[in-house]
């Protein structure tokens, strides 16, 4: 069996698991741990469930890898889309800057690069969770108080009935970019790492075939295999097919105008048809009679927040996970990825195989350290990435732009080989990302840090 395979055992049993949060890094998380061989995962979910947001994701080899791994990536890729190449266009006149060939990609990396329903993700995820005996879901039940004892202790309150307390051995933070765990952790470290305004919102806009249909050059983008972004300054559009084509995801980014004003913690809202089409008023006019499909009262606009890197995600037998310790812009297209990352890494190096099915609490500190170790260099740098490739997309006029544009020239030139100034479709950044075994990785840095304690 391949070393990073993954099977169930007996062992395990007697270490307790509980993990806050059912997003795409709590549903790995838990589906991880069970494939390890731990037997006793509790799930705590504050909504009553999944709550699937209707958008589409973008599903790179490097998350197909694990979910392969972990027995729940064929029903995902079924209905997912396979990239076949991908179009930067200008967004002002349609015009092509560079094309690059995504076909190499399976070939080099053993998965392509698809595009697929944040809803089948999730319920694949969930679905594979659901086959493991070894894990309960708590769902409308609300996580806070963790305190970061060698037991860890946390309150549960459940949307019906009486707050109550629960005791574990190792306690999981997947509780996204509000992150409560995260806070406590930080104000009991003496830390402090505020969300940050990145200045930039999103809207996410799903269009059916048959609002698509009447118009042949929409009916070229949903029938494509092509992921295209539409740049200008501040602002770009990405867009994709997913669903077996019936349905063609857009993703913006833009300016954020909206959220600046508002005092509370709203992450998304109802946004506004016209304000929508104002923002984009300058692209061409394909791209305003697609916007325009989208029905009054159904924008949906997101905050696109982040953080300054942690100092550390792990504190005794607790540890962060996914948006709760590494929020990313979506230029990358990376952040389920890394969060799914992080989860395959516990797997690793908490599997009861290394740890022993009765871990002291030193010993799960100790894993949870090399958890960090293996992940929080290479989050946080796909993190700056992701903010960098945003910037480059996102230049006005200017010697930068000029410099930007030979580059996209060079690459039309080169017939999309060479350097792409869009950083998720260089060749050099794909290897960085999609190369990277994180399970692999884990399993040397845990044998390199046994050796070393010889
Ligand atoms: C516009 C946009 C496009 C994106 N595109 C991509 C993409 O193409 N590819 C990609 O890989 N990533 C993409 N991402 C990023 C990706 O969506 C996130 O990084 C990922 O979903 C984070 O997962 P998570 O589980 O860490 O957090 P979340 O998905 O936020 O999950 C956290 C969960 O914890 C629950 N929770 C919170 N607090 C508590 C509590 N106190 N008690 C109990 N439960 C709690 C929440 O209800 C939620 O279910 C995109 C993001 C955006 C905004």
């Amino acid at each position: 069996m391949a070393s990073t395979e993954t099977t169930s055992t007996t062992q395990g049993a007697g270490t307790k698991i509980c993990i806050a949060g059912a997003g795409m890094g709590g549903l790995a998380t838990a589906l991880a741990l069970a494939k390890a061989g731990h037997q006793n995962i509790h799930v705590y979910e504050m909504a009553s469930n999944l709550g699937f947001v209707g958008a589409g994701i973008q599903l790179a080899p490097n998350m197909a890898r694990i979910l392969d791994r972990f027995g729940v990536w064929k029903d995902i890729a079924a209905e997912a889309v396979q990239c076949a190449d991908t179009s930067v266009r200008e967004g002002s006149t349609d015009k092509e800057l560079g094309h690059v060939d995504l076909a190499y990609v399976e070939a080099t990396y053993g998965y392509p690069h698809m595009v697929g329903h944040r809803s089948s993700l999730a319920g694949s995820l969930y679905a594979g969770c659901k086959l493991e005996p070894a894990i309960s879901f708590h769902f409308s039940s609300t996580v806070t108080d963790v305190q970061f004892s060698a037991k860890p202790s946390f309150q549960v309150t459940p949307r019906e009935g009486s707050p109550y307390r629960e005791t574990c051995d190792i306690f999981l933070a997947c509780d996204g970019i509000k992150s409560p765990t995260r806070v406590d952790m930080l104000k009991e470290l003496g830390e402090s790492a505020e969300v940050q305004d990145t200045g930039q919102a999103a809207y996410r806009i799903m269009l059916t075939k048959e609002q698509m249909a009447h118009d042949p050059e929409l009916l070229k983008l949903i029938n494509s295999d092509t992921v295209t972004r539409w740049i200008g300054e501040k602002r770009h559009i990405i867009a994709y097919p997913i669903a077996s084509h019936t349905i063609y995801n857009l993703s913006t980014a833009q300016p954020d105008t909206h959220f600046a004003a508002a005092t509370n913690a709203t992450y998304t809202t109802k946004g506004s048809k016209s304000k929508m089409l104002e923002t984009y008023g300058d692209y061409c006019p394909m791209i305003h009679r697609m916007l325009d499909l989208v029905p009054d009262g159904e924008v949906c606009e997101w905050r696109l927040r982040v953080h300054a890197p942690l100092k550390t995600w792990v504190h005794n037998t607790v540890a962060l996970v996914g948006d709760a310790c590494h929020p990313t812009l979506p230029h990358l297209a990376q952040g389920a990825a890394q969060a799914i990352e992080d989860a395959a890494v516990l797997g690793v190096v908490l599997a009861p195989s290394r740890i022993g099915s009765s871990p002291s609490p030193e010993m799960i500190n100790k894993a949870l350290n090399v958890y960090e170790k293996v992940r929080k260099e290479r989050a946080e740098a796909l993190v700056e990435l992701a903010a960098e490739n945003g910037r480059a997309m996102h230049l006005g006029a200017g010697k930068a732009k000029e410099e930007r544009d030979k580059l996209f020239a060079a690459l039309k030139a080169g017939g999309g080989k060479g350097p792409v100034p869009d950083k998720w479709a260089d060749a050099d950044v794909q290897r960085m990302i999609y190369g990277h075994d994180c399970m692999k990785v884990a399993e040397e840095v845990w044998e390199q840090e046994q050796s070393s304690k010889l």
